[in-house]
């Protein structure tokens, strides 16, 4: 007799894909920047030949006084504070407003997948202003949330009237300011109008140090007292030329920021990062600086850009320039530009298949990238 124990089961494979929410197996990626050693591996050049201009980074790096911060640090074998005590205080004095309405995070990103969490019940309806940065979306999928697009404008500017008439269906609105890939900012009345419609407004200002005069814009950090909701997120990454550690911020209503620091990983902001933000903000002058030389540069390239007859720049107050190619493929100018170690960004959407979004870089980048362009015109027959 043939025992049922000794019949060797066929053991079924685990399926790993019937695992996974079937949404995340379609979810395309997000598309995100290359290192520059990785960039120049794949050239076969040094890392000093590569001109990275497609990530918005700050081409003067860190504050002297956050690197020396960050080599003095003794405590990297303690776990950070979850509290985020030091930094909370910092940005509190810096920004005039509450240690309770501030909570910290691996960047801007960070804050902007927490808010989704907090508030996104599978199939809330999530505005979202293309072109505009790819975090929106991409985060609100993957919180389970539906992507609502209201385009922007011909101009770029904000389609303040279809936002109002979507805000029924949606709960949360993300408005970049200045936005990215198109460089402008959104008007005070603007935003009034957008808070009027009672959705959760979140303002992110990642480029907004080099917005406006001399870098000293309205931020809407001073409104978020008065408007229960609005929140405006902050980066380290752009101004305090600390993109590789992952440092931002969020000021809001206490209420969601005390939900926010509820369930967020306990020690997402490292030991690096709380020292080096601390120290920045104490280096704040210098940064300005640099901000403002980063603004002026972009002026004086926007000029040469628009002087090449195939380019025209869009008006940026961030640190990049939008440039719209006629006549000529714009996939085929950053491959070009690329083969001469110079790095610039190209968005595969409809509206702005045509056009490249360039960082700027430092004063002597600018005469490099005319020439390697100018030269890729002539090749290119124009
Ligand atoms: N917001 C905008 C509009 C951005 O362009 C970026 C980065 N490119 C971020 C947020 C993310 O910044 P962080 O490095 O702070 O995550």
């Amino acid at each position: 007799m043939v025992r049922r124990s000794d019949v060797p089961m066929k053991k079924q494979p685990f399926d790993m894909r019937a695992l996974i929410r079937p949404d995340l197996l379609e979810l395309p990626g997000y598309v995100s920047i290359v290192p520059t050693d990785v960039l120049a591996e794949r050239l076969g050049i040094a890392e000093s030949q590569v001109l990275k201009l497609d990530g918005n980074e700050n081409p003067f790096g860190p504050s002297p006084r956050a690197l020396a911060a960050i080599a003095d640090e003794r405590s990297y074998h303690i776990y950070p504070d979850p509290d985020q005590r030091r930094v909370r205080e910092a940005l509190a004095g810096h920004l005039d407003t509450d240690i309770e309405r501030i909570v910290c995070g691996l960047g801007s990103d960070d804050l902007i997948d927490l808010i989704l969490r907090a508030v996104i019940l599978h199939g809330d309806g999530v505005i979202n202003c293309s072109p505009t940065f790819g975090m929106y979306p991409f985060s609100t999928e993957i919180a389970g949330g539906r992507v609502i697009d209201v385009p922007r404008l011909e101009s770029f500017g904000l389609d303040v009237e279809a936002i109002e008439k979507a805000a029924s269906n949606a709960k949360l609105i993300f408005v970049a300011s200045p936005n990215n890939p198109t460089g402008q900012r959104m008007s005070p009345d603007e935003l009034e109008r957008l808070l009027d419609t009672g959705l959760l407004v979140v303002v992110d200002e990642a480029y907004i140090e080099f917005a406006g005069v001399h870098g000293s814009p309205a931020s809407a950090v001073s409104l978020v007292r008065e408007r229960e909701n609005l929140v405006v997120l902050r980066t380290f990454s752009k101004w305090a030329g600390l993109a590789g550690l992952r440092a931002g911020y969020g000021v809001m209503s206490p209420v969601l920021a005390s939900v926010l620091m509820t369930i967020k990983q306990p020690y997402n902001l490292n030991v690096a990062a709380g020292t080096a933000m601390v120290a920045a903000l104490e280096d704040r002058a210098l940064l300005d600086e640099r901000a403002c030389i980063i603004t002026g540069t972009r002026e004086r390239l926007a000029v040469l850009l628009d002087e090449i007859p195939w380019i025209a720049t869009y008006p940026s107050e961030a640190n990049f320039l939008l440039c719209r190619l006629d006549g000529i493929d714009a996939v085929e100018v950053k491959d070009r530009l690329a083969k001469r170690g110079i790095f610039v960004r190209h968005f595969d959407s409809a509206r702005l298949r045509n056009h490249l979004r360039i960082s700027v870089g430092l004063e002597e980048h600018n005469a490099p990238v005319i020439a390697a362009l100018k030269e890729i015109g002539a090749e290119l027959g124009r």
